[in-house]
């Protein structure tokens, strides 16, 4: 099959989240088992160029419609850890990626908006023809509308769209100048209930419900997520449309990508090591203690990776740090805040634990030393308030790293409790699991398993390794988008 994926994130040229390891890795994925996949992504001026390789002009003169007239627009194309990327730059005063950022602008909705017309237009005019468009959260949910409404009118019939919901919590809203501007040009069409008018707001398009209802099939991350979404508030108001087009609706577990996130090959630390040479884990934790000038004690590390915001469950990071010291522990946080509030709160919780030396706080992005702690550390905890799929904890378990989760969505499909999960056989769990979103709930997970790994090292270390026995890579969630993109292909 020849297919295109169109997103915004591309890890690790374009990584703001979870989104960029995926489009990498599913793409890399195809491509072993003999696909062909490009990848369409914007220019933003602030990517990291260094994980390209052969930038050239691919591309000159992409005439794109918008608001009648037209904006011209460069394609690049470059190798990104081998795969094939298409990076469009508009030539405008919008300067629509050239903020020094990928998001966060008042007009996100027409940066994206244009990106997916650019990246329908490339193909139409570059004459390429690809069996599936696989496009990724509210940011590329046009695209499906597009595609269907009038791209199909001007010779792209037989392109069939998948959509992937990373991330209910951001739609994308628009209102008629979206429309206006990328050529969809009966409001009153578009803004009918079963088409794009959000659920809600009776003014307003809403992209990620474009997406679900134009796209030829469409998943979210997890198949736990997929059943929430469905049934609870998870799903940020677009449960109904769900329940609408469940026939088209799946979940599919996201992989990791094992060339990657491997202990054994990492070049990102100190000591390589696997489930059979398991003692190597410890060279990690020692230069991890040196690199954040821990005190070089045994004692276990409990670490928090990822983005400090109220999804992620912030209180309980912020109370986990005060439990892990209180029960004598050590604790690592690397993570970065987009909101001025929870930044400042983290920004003080530093300075007052700087001369703790069983606690280090990192407070930005950071992709070589997420390596050293995913290896050095001992127990990694995701206590998040919802969680579509979560990569930290599969990366974790891949490091022996024993995850300490919150069950919501992809986390209940990946974490298997040590002491209560009665499904699964005792050498085939893998973590601890709790389900309330308070401080006592999370202290009964953590004091399991710190009190585990003071009392029962042996028990400890049996279950990390059991962790490192599972497989998350993208071998079975790439089967199954291969279903789904067969299934598209011949049903419609
Ligand atoms: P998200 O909701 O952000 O997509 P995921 O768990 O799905 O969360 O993915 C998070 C990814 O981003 C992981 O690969 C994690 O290692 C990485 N990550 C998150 N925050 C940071 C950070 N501050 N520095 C380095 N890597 C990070």
């Amino acid at each position: 099959m020849y297919i295109v994926q169109i997103a915004s994130e591309c890890a690790p040229v374009i990584k703001a989240g979870g989104l960029g390891d995926v489009v990498y890795g599913l793409s890399r994925e195809l491509e072993i088992r003999g696909h062909c996949v490009e990848l369409i992504l914007p220019k933003y001026d602030c990517m990291r160029y260094d994980h390209i390789w052969g930038l050239h002009d691919a591309y000159r003169n992409l005439s794109v419609p918008w608001y009648g007239g037209a904006i011209n627009c460069s394609v690049y194309c470059g190798w990104v850890h081998g795969r094939v990327c298409f990076f469009i730059e508009p030539h405008s005063q919008d300067n629509f990626f050239n903020r020094g950022c990928y998001y966060g602008c008042d007009d996100d909705n027409m940066r994206f908006a244009f990106f997916s017309k650019a990246a329908l237009e490339f193909l139409l005019q570059s004459n390429k023809r690809p069996d599936v468009i696989h496009c990724h959260d509210w940011q590329t949910g046009l695209v499906p509308v597009m595609l269907s409404e009038m791209y199909k009118y001007y010779g792209m019939e037989y392109q069939r769209a998948c959509y992937t919901i990373h991330n209910f919590k951001h739609q994308g809203m628009g209102g008629v100048e979206t429309l206006e501007a990328t050529g969809l040009n009966r409001p009153e069409y578009y803004f009918q209930y079963d088409k794009l008018r959000d659920n809600f707001n009776p003014f307003a398009i809403n992209f990620m419900k474009a997406g679900i209802v134009y796209s030829n099939a469409f998943t979210t991350v997890s198949p736990n997520h997929a059943w929430e979404a469905s049934t609870s508030d998870v799903g940020c108001g677009l449960g109904h449309t769900l329940h609408l087009h469940r026939d088209k609706f799946r979940g599919v577990l996201n992989g990791i990508d094992y060339d990657f996130w491997n202990p054994k090959i990492d070049r990102y630390i100190p000591s390589h090591y696997s489930k059979d040479d398991f003692d190597k884990k410890f060279d990690n934790k020692k230069a991890l203690q040196e690199r954040l000038l821990l005190r070089q004690e045994d004692k276990p590390i409990v670490a928090y990776i990822g983005r400090l915001d109220n999804q992620k469950g912030v209180h309980l990071v912020h109370h986990a740090i005060y439990y892990a010291l209180n029960k004598g522990a050590q604790f690592v946080l690397l993570g970065s805040a987009t909101e001025p509030a929870i930044n400042a709160k983290f920004q003080h919780e530093k300075q007052f634990l700087n001369n703790n030396p069983d606690v280090h706080l990192e407070l930005g992005f950071n992709e070589e030393l997420s390596h050293l702690i995913y290896a050095g550390a001992d127990m990694i905890v995701v206590p998040s308030n919802y969680e579509p799929c979560g990569l930290t904890q599969m990366i974790g378990l891949k490091y022996g790293t024993v995850p300490i989760v919150r069950g919501v969505g992809g986390l209940v499909n990946t974490v298997f409790d040590r002491n209560y999960d009665e499904n699964l056989p005792l050498e085939k769990r893998n973590g601890f699991v709790f389900y309330q979103s308070d401080n006592q709930a999370l202290e009964s997970a953590m004091s399991r398993a710190i009190d585990l790994w003071n009392y029962s090292p042996e028990e400890f270390r049996q279950l990390a390794i059991q962790g490192m026995e599972y497989d998350y890579s993208w071998n079975i969630p790439g089967g199954e988008y291969i279903e789904i993109y067969d299934w598209i292909r011949h049903k419609w």
